[in-house]
């Protein structure tokens, strides 16, 4: 659990008063000053959860926290605006939700297409996965790739799925596994990342994720 000491509070104020003067503010809220911000941290105590899309999946989900508002706005800082200072703070909710993995695992990033790593110019959950790794005392991995861009922007539940299914590839192996990823949105990129490592010879134990998206209630219209 995160508490803001009062060391803490003094330097929150330099660095607003510095941000201040630079223009920077919270990813979060959009307070002036340090990111994240007092008042985010505290918002986004972890609170890990098996989540439905467990399902999609095959395996036990777990995330730390719903997708929404302070999380989301941190999230996409750090994916699309180059926020490094961020890795810590994500970095502990990936670890919140990932809890402790068994010794003979390894932790494994579900990739980023290669177009997305192209323009944000580094792998965010590579770096992610490295963070919570050295923090587990297990391993990072990168076994999995993508062999076919997939563009899941504006598509349903069951668009995603299909459209998911057999892009990726991972190296062959015989590792157990531990998923991790930003976002379960539809639970399609962990359910092809799982699909894939099988395929290999891997074994899934469980996947990890800093936040989820609840999902819609299924309707009878
Ligand atoms: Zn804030």
């Amino acid at each position: 659990m995160k508490t803001v000491h009062l060391g803490d509070r003094v330097g929150w104020l330099w660095d607003a008063g510095l941000d201040l003067l630079l223009g920077a503010s919270c990813h979060g809220c959009g307070v002036p000053g340090r990111s994240p911000c007092p008042q985010c941290i505290v918002a986004m105590l972890p609170h890990p959860e098996v989540v439905s899309q467990s399902l999609t999946v095959g395996v036990p989900v777990y995330a730390a926290c719903q997708y929404d508002a302070p999380t989301s706005g941190f999230v996409i800082a750090y994916k699309d605006r180059e926020a490094w200072q961020l890795t810590a703070t994500l970095g502990e909710l990936l670890l919140s939700a990932l809890g402790r993995p068994p010794p003979d695992c390894v932790i494994v990033p579900v990739p980023s297409s290669p177009n997305a790593v192209r323009q944000r110019g580094f792998d965010h959950m590579g770096s992610l996965a490295r963070w919570v790794a050295k923090r587990s005392g297990v391993a990072s991995v990168g076994l999995l790739r993508y062999v076919r861009a997939v563009e899941h922007v504006g598509l349903s539940a069951t668009q995603r799925k299909l459209l998911t299914r057999a892009t990726m590839r991972a190296s062959p192996g015989r590792r157990r596994v531990v998923l991790v990823d930003d976002v379960t949105t539809t639970g399609a990129s962990l359910a092809e990342a799982r699909r894939a490592l099988l395929a290999a010879g891997h074994e899934v134990c469980y996947a990890a994720t800093i936040a989820h998206v609840l999902a819609p209630q299924t309707s009878r219209s």
